[in-house]
């Protein structure tokens, strides 16, 4: 595009070695101005290790509190949207759905008419594929460069910069994004044009959740069986039915213990993209459209603050074991 920055500028003189680790790419130190939009559960971590990897972060959130914890842990904190992507080199938004993605970025306050051009404005943000390639298109004929990267790897994930990222947009633009990304994930993959990083995300939610639903199944059996949860969740993880649920998330729902995570909520929300997406391309998803249902009717009973993980809770209404 003409006229463009490079997104990513080589600073020296401002930087001080003993305060800041810098991000080393291609030989070169690399740092950028970075906007985080949404410093929530996911937001604020990646906000922070931006920091620590020695980027200039700039981040706005709706609520003060969440910007106050940004400043404590080495960021700037803005006054709007347009206050933060004003000098922004990269623009992260970390917002819940894709309405609230369409109102930062439009309007005469928002990032795509604020931001300078030839800034790269990576949607880390797990919103609709099809509002994320009509938000790049407005974003490209303003001359920002737009990437959706949704994550994967939970609050854990952000909080260790190691969260998988997949990525979608223009292979230069990615490129540019990718020191950024590197310093927020450790699995960084471009998967197509813009768009397309949301739709392996969308199968990336099919998948989490019909797992979860699979393992909370299997425990309330074996419960019901009297066997030794403990000692089965450890020899099944071994074998071709292991997996990260089982791992990271088995013995937390044995003990019943449902602190997000990832909640409920925002796993309705990512199932409806997947059906609705589903639907789209005429490809039938029959167990995903199942759980689905389940994770509607958990957030319906009033469930929607509990992480996903507390499907299990549905498997023992349905069965007559409830605890309560
Ligand atoms: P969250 O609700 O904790 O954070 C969202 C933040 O955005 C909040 O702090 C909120 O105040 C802020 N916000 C909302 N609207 C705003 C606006 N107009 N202007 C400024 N700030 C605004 O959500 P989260 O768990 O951090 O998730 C963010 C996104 O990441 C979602 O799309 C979610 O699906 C996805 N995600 C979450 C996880 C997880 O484990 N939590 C994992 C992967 C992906």
């Amino acid at each position: 595009m003409a006229g463009q920055r490079p997104a990513v500028r080589q600073r020296t003189g401002r930087h001080r070695p003993d305060q800041r680790r810098t991000h080393q790419h291609r030989g070169v130190h690399q740092m950028s101005t970075v906007a985080v939009i949404g410093l929530g559960i996911m937001g604020l971590p990646m906000a922070t290790n931006l920091c620590k990897a020695g980027h200039d972060v700039i981040g706005f959130n709706r609520s003060q509190g969440r910007i106050d914890r940004l400043v404590a842990n080495g960021g700037r904190g803005a006054t709007s949207v347009a206050d933060a992507v004003r000098d922004a080199d990269v623009i992260i938004t970390m917002l819940p759905d894709s309405p609230d993605v369409e109102s930062v970025a439009g309007g005469e306050d928002g990032l795509i008419a604020n931001a300078k051009s030839g800034a790269i404005w990576v949607d880390a943000s797990t919103i609709r594929p099809d509002v994320a390639i009509r938000l790049a298109q407005a974003a490209s004929a303003r001359g920002i460069r737009p990437v959706d990267a949704p994550v994967s790897g939970g609050e854990q994930g952000a909080i260790e910069a190691a969260l998988s990222i997949m990525v979608g947009g223009e292979a230069a633009d990615v490129e540019a994004a990718r020191p950024v990304l590197e310093a927020v994930g450790s699995t960084i993959v471009h998967v197509g044009p813009s768009g397309s990083g949301q739709t392996v995300k969308a199968a990336n939610q099919l998948i989490v959740a019909g797992t979860i639903q699979l393992v909370a199944e299997a425990l309330v059996f074996l419960e019901a069986h009297e066997v030794d949860t403990e000692s089965a969740i450890r020899v099944l993880a071994g074998g071709l039915a292991g997996n990260r649920i089982l791992d990271r998330k088995a013995a937390a729902m044995a003990a019943r213990t449902f602190e997000p995570g990832f909640r409920v909520d925002l796993h309705h929300k990512d199932l409806g993209i997947v059906t609705a997406a589903a639907r789209e391309a005429g490809v039938a998803i029959p167990l995903g459209a199942m759980t689905a249902q389940l994770m509607g009717a958990l957030r319906a009973q009033g469930h929607g603050s509990l992480d996903h993980s507390a499907l299990l809770l549905l498997v023992e209404q349905l069965s007559g074991r409830s605890r309560d």
